[in-house]
């Protein structure tokens, strides 16, 4: 190829290193002995349903984007046979750089507050810290050894895989469209052997209802078939 070729270049996949922040954060959430473990869910939930008003509020100002836009929605998904917990939403998705800004990065005031709080009151207070502080995404590596998100960001072309065993590193691949959630962000929790019991449709149903009771996007349990 010559040096002004113009052609766009192919989206590649590739490996980052969290920050050490979150690094930090993963840390005590993979060994983390909280009994809470259970307040994931609301984060997830809590994620989902902000994706949703920000696509309907940027859909006010942008047609293209008020195309897309369907009637809110967060869906969780049980599949017992292949361990897995999936929350989706049909709200605005995240770009490539958007992924490594919110997911690799500490993106949430929240989060900062907690680890400063940590550092005063040592790792040892962090399990019983994580459920007065909304701790947001990395909560999740407290009942998943992998997890997995698929976007694609609302008026973009391309879809992207963000995958991470939350050890230090995650990658970002590109994902066909016909992979990735029509809009939206879909999250899979590969869940670890501790984690059982958020694979059963009554559990998740009285962890939706007791901590995402306020939130106003409807949410729809699917259990997988087999
Ligand atoms: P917070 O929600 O307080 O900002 P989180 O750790 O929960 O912190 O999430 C970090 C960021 O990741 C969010 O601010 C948002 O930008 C992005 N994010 C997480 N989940 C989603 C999702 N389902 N759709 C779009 N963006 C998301
Ligand atoms: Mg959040």
């Amino acid at each position: 190829m010559t040096k002004d070729a113009v052609t766009a270049e192919a989206p590649q996949a590739a490996q980052f290193g969290f920050e050490a922040d979150v690094a930090q954060l993963l840390e005590l959430m993979t060994h983390s002995v909280y009994s809470e473990r259970e307040v994931f869910l609301r984060e997830l939930i809590s994620n989902a349903a902000d994706a949703c008003e920000k696509l309907r509020y940027e859909s006010l100002s942008d047609e293209r984007l008020a195309a897309e836009a369907g009637a809110p929605l967060v869906t969780i998904a049980l599949d017992k046979e292949k361990r897995q917990l999936t929350v989706a939403d049909n709200g605005v998705g995240m770009s490539h750089d958007e992924l490594i800004s919110a997911l690799g990065a500490i993106a949430n005031s929240g989060t900062r507050a907690f680890l400063d709080k940590l550092g005063q009151e040592g790792a040892g207070e962090g399990a019983s810290l994580i459920g007065r502080f909304g701790v947001g995404f990395y909560s999740v590596f407290m009942v998943a050894d992998l997890v997995e998100v698929a976007t694609r960001r609302a008026g973009d072309d391309q879809a992207w895989l963000w995958s991470s065993q939350g050890k230090g590193t995650y990658s970002i691949a590109p994902l066909a469209l016909d992979d990735a959630p029509k809009v939206g962000a879909r999250v899979t929790l590969h869940l670890n052997a501790e984690s059982d019991e958020f694979l059963e449709p009554w559990r998740i149903e009285n962890i939706v209802r007791e901590h995402s009771g306020a939130v106003s996007t409807p949410i729809d349990l699917i259990e997988e078939p087999g």
